[in-house]
């Protein structure tokens, strides 16, 4: 079999972290299968659709790293299909679904329904008052084909719904949840066809399905209860059903599904805030999956190789930011630190810490900088706050830890050493930072703690920190002097 898989988004304005996931599972598992790999917009719910939505949608699955082989693509600038399968627009589909449906209604898999919105509500109502299942009770199957089509002449408003039989079992075997049984009388009659002329989802998802050929669906788990309606369209048209594979809820840590209420869920939130696409992608392929041994870091490669659908959690996986800032924190240790250098400085330049010119004739400057704290940083918008060091010679000394060292008997003398070298130094390099401390022990006699940690106070303000020959380098002789005339103001 081929196989072809698909992810079918609908534009509403934002990538959810789990949408992420979904297209992912998709992209491994048609790479690792040599099959294809599909990206349909679902856009038929007219109501819902926001402006731009494809295209942000699109540019967040690139910036992801999760190529399509056929569907809709950014090419330019501008939406194009790419692959025999087209449109790939559901909105650009509608003559396909009325043909689809002429089938249904002669085979009577679907009828008209004429039924204003007041009578289907006051039925739900009192069904739900029963204590019964709310369903649409058939009333319009009454209707002949004469009085079908003077209704339809006379443009009265209708939709057309999917004919359920009674007390039917419908089975299906979906690869993460086994075999799932649901039986029709706990189903309502689908809208099929809404009345301005559009398909609804379930109807436009099976024709597509069927046409694009897709063999596997692999989708959030939010369908599976939709798939016994699904399963039963597949039969009324005679095509062969395709296979299952729901994937379980991505759950905030207080094990309730995802919510944009409670903070970061979006991939371009992301984005925006300095993570890597290796690093989510990463990270995201875990919650739901796991692996045959415990390796954590993968590589797409990795991914592609290791990824199976049987070991797909039944269970939702839950979203733990921290252990996703720890995989992100180990790939920005891997990257280069231009790479991090060139995510840092638009944070820089938004915060005003340095203007756009800046940023190009002091490059090597802010380069030294983020060396700093690169291998420290979570995520690289964090650089705002860490920069802040570099940023003030007026430090406020704050740890009462920080300045009982200032206060030691022999920090005075350290001044004094400290400014005569830097003031007669050429240049603070690397080295400089490096011997001018052996250069003090062996001089004066102070050593070790006594030397480094009111150093550091003088220097950072703070007891802990980066690598101080670096911080010295970064910070040049000016901020260094006028940092120790600052520390001079906390000693008694
Ligand atoms: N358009 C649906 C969604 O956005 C796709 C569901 C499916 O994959 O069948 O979730």
């Amino acid at each position: 079999m081929d196989v072809r898989v698909r992810f079918a988004p609908s534009p509403t304005g934002f990538v959810h972290v789990g949408s992420l996931r979904t297209a992912l599972y998709n992209y491994l598992f048609a790479k690792q299968k040599k099959g294809k790999y599909i990206l349909r917009v679902e856009d038929t719910d007219r109501n819902r659709k926001v402006e731009g939505a494809i295209e942000g949608m699109l540019g967040a699955m690139e910036w992801a790293r999760v190529p399509h082989d056929e569907g809709v693509k950014l090419v330019d600038d501008q939406l194009m299909d790419v692959g025999e399968h087209g449109p790939y627009t559901q909105s650009e589909r509608l003559s396909i679904y009325k043909e689809h449906i002429e089938i249904l209604l002669a085979n009577k898999s679907a009828y008209h329904c004429f039924c204003s919105k007041e009578r289907i509500d006051k039925l739900r109502e009192e069904q739900k008052n029963k204590g019964l299942t709310p369903r649409y009770d058939k009333k319009c199957l009454q209707f002949s084909k004469e009085e079908i089509d003077t209704k339809i002449n006379a443009e009265e408003q209708h939709v057309i719904r999917l004919n359920l039989p009674t007390d039917r079992d419908i089975e299906f075997k979906d690869i993460v949840r086994g075999e799932v049984v649901v039986n029709t009388d706990d189903l309502d009659d689908q809208v099929l066809v809404k009345s301005d002329g559009f398909p609804t989802y379930h109807f436009a998802v099976v024709v597509d399905d069927h046409l694009m050929k897709i063999s596997h669906i692999i989708r959030g788990e939010e369908w599976l209860i939709s798939t016994p309606k699904h399963i039963f369209l597949y039969e009324a048209f005679g095509w062969e059903i395709p296979q299952y594979v729901h994937l379980p809820n991505i759950l905030n840590a207080d094990k309730k599904k995802l919510s944009k209420r409670q903070g970061d869920v979006a991939v371009e939130d992301f984005t925006r805030k300095g993570y890597l696409p290796e690093a989510l992608i990463n990270y995201i392929a875990l919650v739901g999956w796991s692996p045959e041994d415990n390796q954590e870091i993968f590589t797409m490669e990795e991914l592609i190789e290791k990824f199976s659908l049987e070991r797909i959690s039944k269970s939702g996986g839950v979203f733990d930011v921290n252990k996703l800032n720890w995989v992100n924190a180990h790939y920005i240790k891997e990257s280069s630190l231009e790479r991090i250098t060139d995510m840092a400085i638009p944070h820089l330049i938004e915060k005003e810490y340095i203007t756009e010119q800046q940023a190009t004739e002091n490059y090597e400057w802010i380069k030294d900088m983020v060396s700093v704290f690169k291998d420290r940083l979570s995520f690289v918008a964090e650089v705002v706050d860490e920069v802040n060091i570099f940023l003030n010679n007026d430090i406020d000394i704050e740890e009462e830890e920080a300045v009982a060292l200032l206060n030691c008997e022999h920090v005075p003398q350290l001044l004094e050493v400290l400014i005569e070298k830097i003031e007669n130094a050429e240049e603070i390099d690397l080295q400089f930072g490096k011997k001018v401390f052996k250069e003090i022990q062996k001089e004066t006699g102070i050593k070790g703690a006594k030397l480094f940690k009111p150093a550091r106070v003088i220097f950072t303000g703070k007891t802990h920190g980066p690598d101080m020959p670096l911080v010295m380098k970064v910070l040049g002789k000016k901020n260094l002097l006028a940092r120790i005339e600052n520390a001079k103001k906390y000693i008694n």
